[in-house]
């Protein structure tokens, strides 16, 4: 079952919100299924639109808080505490764009898109080029030290934390920006905040809370790679999971139980893009107010070891 937003949506429309909530409790309750992924797009678009320190990108995190307490007042309206995992995280952080020294691909001395067969420039701080035959040693040694900002690497150069050096898809030149400088081809920069900048970079991170019978209550972890959700998720739904780069191993010790398969509900909820300074530890900064209302709502029915 599925609900797919129109292709123009208005993103931040809060009764919408709390309508889609009623229907996946009602995909719960009413049709029995075990696993639902809802997705809110803010604060993604208003820290895109205003910046992650914005007044607006704030007021969209009360919205976002308010949502959070709607969907648990619903889940435990609907006799649902009990049985359903409820995990609330997100793909990605927010960094405020700066306006100073900005990257100008195409006015970067003797460098020319003529050189160039495809690019992809202006979707934020990483770009991919492909040379033209015969162009690629010139448009690496144009670009390599042009702006103080701007890494340039030879593909199979790139670092491999990220994971792109080996990938068909990446072409022979990849581009970052240092966070807050996002490459363009040209002086157009509409974004007052970004993301896909360094995943090491601390405004990249974002949350991951859950609560729910098969989650440890009022645990602190330490910072874990999203990619590890996956596995958690197939090992919470009794399924075995596809090739995946993630470890169970790292979310074990927020299980407070494993292999119930049957009788677990997952919502997994992408609903928070961090944005601003995140807190070190939750009860730190705004997410305190998810935090506090979060507890296990009734004992597990049936307790095992590590599977
Ligand atoms: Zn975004």
């Amino acid at each position: 079952m599925k609900l797919v937003e129109p292709p123009v949506f208005n993103y931040s429309n809060e009764t919408i919100w709390r309508s889609n909530v009623d229907t996946v409790i009602e995909w719960f309750t009413v049709n029995n299924l075990d696993f639902i992924a809802l997705y809110f797009g803010e604060p993604d678009s208003a820290g895109h639109k205003y910046g992650p320190e914005s007044t607006q990108r704030k007021k969209m995190i009360e919205q976002v808080d308010r949502t959070v307490g709607y969907l648990r007042q619903r889940i435990q309206e609907s006799g649902l505490a009990s049985k359903l995992n409820l995990i609330i995280t997100s793909d990605h952080g927010m960094e405020t764009v700066l306006k100073t020294n900005e990257i100008h691909i195409g006015a970067l001395t003797n460098f020319s898109f003529k050189d160039i067969q495809f690019e992809l420039l202006d979707y934020g701080p990483v770009g991919l080029l492909l040379p033209k035959e015969g162009k690629l040693e010139h448009v690496y040694s144009v670009l390599k030290n042009a702006h103080p900002k701007l890494h340039v690497y030879k593909k199979e150069e790139f670092p491999r934390r990220f994971h792109y050096a080996n990938h068909s898809r990446i072409t022979p030149l990849v581009l970052y920006g240092d966070p807050g400088y996002a490459s363009r081809q040209y002086k157009v920069q509409f974004n007052k905040g970004e993301h896909g900048f360094d995943n090491e970079a601390m405004n990249m991170k974002t949350i991951f809370r859950a609560v729910g019978p098969a989650f440890k209550q009022g645990l602190v972890v330490e910072p874990f790679e999203s990619v590890n959700v996956y596995a958690l998720l197939c090992e919470l739904l009794g399924i075995v999971p596809e090739p995946h780069d993630g470890s169970l191993e790292t979310m074990k010790p927020i299980i407070e139980w494993f292999g119930l398969e049957g009788t677990l509900k997952i919502i997994q909820c992408h609903l928070l893009p961090w944005a601003g300074t995140p807190p070190t530890r939750p009860g730190m900064g705004q997410p305190q107010l998810l935090w506090a209302t979060w507890a296990r709502l009734s004992p597990p029915s049936q307790q095992r070891g590590s599977s």
